[in-house]
């Protein structure tokens, strides 16, 4: 089973797409790179409207259909003002909370194709100057982007390309330690995003057949809600949404196994497809956690909630404090790309 894991390519790999910026609403560059991926083996595809990618394996059943999907848009921000003071007022776009940027370096991607540097900063940041630095509630009136540019005023900022709408990003600050462990923002969902990529290579290369028609389709608009709830093949009995585990307080989820969700705040997935999932872990002597995600939706509700009428189930990696300074382990990727394998060269879950 360690043959379907490749540890050092799937980690080349992740380190490559979560430095390629792509905040949801942005992500034509990150999308050509894994258009370029897959016409290098040499893989068919086809792109929606919504600038996603769905490569589709045809299998040994071509009536009865599966879809795995992963996505790779992250949080980011935009610029909400240019601010009198020469520094930059930010909208967030999707859902965390000010203190998980404060300190980072980010990139303004501007009209013009220019990114110019910054740092995501507090108003009052020097405890040399503002007495109560630490106690200020960290939120858009507060939190301001330094550039690192000579501008002092709104028309410098102008006049430098900066307009309200550019995309801000963030630095991932990418790290494989000695120990296994990989730190990086964006890890949601990229981590999965490198795992289906990884299993796609696979399958191509070493003409897997599998025993139906499977698609992979990488999402760009998870984070704020829509990204796999459209241009789903009639054909689509499970779907399987491929993202991250969340661990905390309570939770079953680790950064050492594949995490399944049972239920998140969208409701129970998929009763059978889950118990699917489980079986094959524990068959298969895949490390697992079966877990309930509180706050939590994926792109198979999403899917669900548009009123697709698929089997739905969700599984991927653990990611320690997510949509924050994420981390996980090599452990839980291998657990995940085990179980993805054993999952798309199985039997569908059968009707009683
Ligand atoms: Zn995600």
């Amino acid at each position: 089973m360690n043959d379907v894991f490749y540890e050092k390519d799937t980690v080349d790999l992740l380190g490559q797409i979560v430095n390629i910026p792509s905040p949801s609403g942005f992500t034509k560059t990150i999308m050509t790179f894994i258009a370029k991926y897959l016409t290098d083996l040499g893989i068919d595809y086809k792109k929606t409207n919504k600038g996603a990618i769905i490569a589709t394996f045809t299998g040994q059943n071509d009536e009865s259909h599966r879809l795995l999907t992963a996505h790779v848009d992250t949080l980011g921000a935009m610029v909400k003002e240019i601010k009198s003071n020469g520094r930059l007022r930010l909208a967030l776009v999707g859902g965390f909370n000010w203190n998980a940027i404060e300190g980072e370096y980010c990139k303004i991607h501007t009209a013009s194709g220019k990114k110019i540097r910054g740092t995501i900063l507090m108003h009052e940041t020097s405890v040399h100057v503002y007495a109560k630095a630490g106690e200020i509630k960290r939120d858009e009136k507060h939190i301001e982007v330094r550039l690192d540019e000579k501008v002092k005023t709104p028309d410098e900022i102008r006049n430098i390309g900066i307009n309200v709408g550019d995309f801000v990003s963030f630095d991932p600050r990418f790290e494989v330690t000695d120990s296994g462990f990989i730190k990086s923002r964006h890890l949601d969902d990229k981590a999965s995003t490198a795992l289906l990529l990884q299993l796609m290579k696979h399958i191509k290369e070493n003409n897997v057949l599998l025993p139906y028609t499977t698609h992979f389709y990488i999402s760009n608009n998870e984070e704020i809600g829509y990204g796999g709830n459209s241009n789903i093949p009639e054909q689509v009995v499970e779907y399987i949404a491929v993202d991250m585990g969340a661990i905390g307080d309570g939770q079953a989820s680790d950064e050492y196994t594949v995490s399944i969700c049972a239920k998140d705040s969208s409701g129970p997935y998929h009763y059978d497809l889950t118990r699917h999932l489980v079986n094959l872990a524990e068959q298969h002597k895949i490390d697992y956690k079966l877990d309930i995600y509180p706050y939590y939706g994926s792109d198979a509700s999403a899917a669900i909630r548009a009123g697709y009428d698929v089997k739905h189930a969700l599984f991927g990696p653990g990611i320690e404090s997510s949509h924050a300074y994420e981390r996980t382990h090599i452990d839980s990727l291998k657990a995940t790309a085990q179980l993805l394998y054993v999952y798309v060269t199985s039997s569908m879950v059968k009707e009683d």
